[in-house]
């Protein structure tokens, strides 16, 4: 099984990566997608920790919607530093997490969609594909994919807490759509119904750590062995053997993001 989003560069590993990276491993997980954020240095400057102790693990480069008004909002200033990334590190296989965030509104909206825009732009541009945040702005989201789908973008929505009707939208967008620890929540009914009709081909396991621990282990730090709990959740809701879950999202995690 992959962890196909996860923080590992976060402070809250810098203590104890080598460890929870010897967990992953001894847990079965095959590698990881680390998540990057460009505009926090600190962050940066641990990445090559991270590659050091997990050879398994990939990287993303992007600018997430709460960072938008970073660079003074610019988001030409914003796509060079991606591109910048991007050309200095050769572990990078997608561009995110990039998206709209409308529930927390850290940042301007209209400022969050001109630097999605500019982001997705850049990864068709680029031949990558998008990790997708995106939380309570589902019809800006979906049109401003709808429109960089003549540019052929493709990707994944990550963390996926939306509906069946966004989930439907995600998949006949072409991309695929990635479940986290919250399919064991009790009360994340909406989110277990849309999982059940994202098809075994299109799905993707993910801890988005150290966040969002699944069940029984909610309310401490995440990690990724503990993706094995989601991959547990999304084979009871298909009515499919553990296993074949954890083919599935693998093999659909190497022909997205090319390992
Ligand atoms: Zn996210
Ligand atoms: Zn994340």
């Amino acid at each position: 099984m992959i962890d196909t989003h996860c923080h590992l560069a976060d402070e809250a590993f810098a203590e104890d990566l080598e460890a929870v990276v010897g967990r992953a491993r001894a847990a079965g997980v095959a590698g990881a997608l680390c998540v990057v954020e460009l505009t926090d240095p600190a962050e940066l400057a641990r990445v090559g920790r991270v590659i050091l102790a997990w050879d398994a693990v990939r990287t993303t480069a992007g600018v997430h919607p709460h960072r938008a008004a970073a660079h003074g909002g610019n988001p030409d200033e914003v796509v060079a530093l991606v591109r910048a990334r991007v050309a200095a590190d050769p572990m990078v296989r997608a561009v995110g997490e990039i998206g709209l965030d409308y529930h927390y509104d850290f940042a301007p909206r209209d400022r969050q969609r001109e630097l999605f825009a500019a982001q997705v732009a850049f990864a068709c541009e680029a031949g990558l594909p998008v990790v997708i945040h995106t939380r309570e702005a589902d019809d800006d989201t979906i049109a401003i994919l709808r429109d960089a789908g003549r540019q052929r973008a493709t990707g994944v929505f990550h963390c996926f807490s939306g509906d069946r009707a966004l989930a439907r939208q995600a998949l006949s967008l072409g991309f695929h759509v990635s479940f986290s620890g919250m399919l064991t929540f009790p009360n994340a009914a909406t989110i277990r119904e849309a999982a059940a009709v994202v098809p075994l081909d299109r799905v993707l396991v993910e801890t988005d750590c150290p966040y969002l621990a699944p069940v029984p282990f909610r309310g401490k730090r995440n990690e990724p062995a503990w993706v094995a709990e989601v991959i547990r959740a999304l084979a009871i809701l298909h009515g499919a053997s553990p296993e074949a879950v954890v083919e599935a999202s693998t093999d659909n995690y190497r022909r997205l993001f090319r390992p």
